[in-house]
């Protein structure tokens, strides 16, 4: 086995998986430390999960999550209103068929994020780890903001 590689999102980082998970708990960390990083903790989240489907999407409905997150995050300027409907939407009953896990899923990942200690970087990292995560996901855009739609209509049905 590599460990010099993570096996999911093929950072390269000691300790493989292992060591890829230990730089997630990281940002959570820095999420805790400054409010803008927390504020960005969510897209962060969803783009190390689409990076690591094996582990945190299982569930058709952990990968619908994750991927509609992805989508609020990144074609929705990561409005919370919509994050919350997704939950809304998830927690009830609904049928999903969870897409195929892809093989490429971005050149940029967490490592790229963490790699300096000032907050304002860490914040367009993020960003730009988020979009290209999002850009590997090119195949199942229609499946994302379908996801969303129900998610919102859903809201809508609700009032
Ligand atoms: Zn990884």
């Amino acid at each position: 086995m590599n460990e010099d590689h993570c096996p999911e999102c093929g950072a390269a980082v000691a300790g493989g998986l292992t060591g890829c998970q230990l730089l997630f708990e990281e940002i959570g960390f820095r999420a805790a430390q400054h409010p803008r990083i927390a504020a960005v903790h969510w897209l962060a989240v969803d783009a190390y999960c689409m990076q690591h489907v094996e582990r945190y999407c299982r569930s058709a409905k952990s990968y619908a999550a994750h991927l509609t997150g992805l989508c609020c995050g990144v074609e929705h300027g990561a409005d919370r209103k919509i994050y919350a409907a997704i939950q809304r939407w998830l927690n009830g009953k609904v049928v999903l068929e969870k897409p195929p896990a892809l093989n490429q899923r971005g050149s940029l990942t967490i490592v790229d994020v963490l790699a300096d200690q000032d907050v304002e970087k860490t914040r367009t990292r993020v960003k730009e780890w988020a979009d290209c995560v999002w850009g590997a996901y090119l195949s199942q855009h229609d499946i994302a903001r379908n996801w969303l739609q129900a998610a919102l209509e859903g809201q809508r049905k609700q009032k």
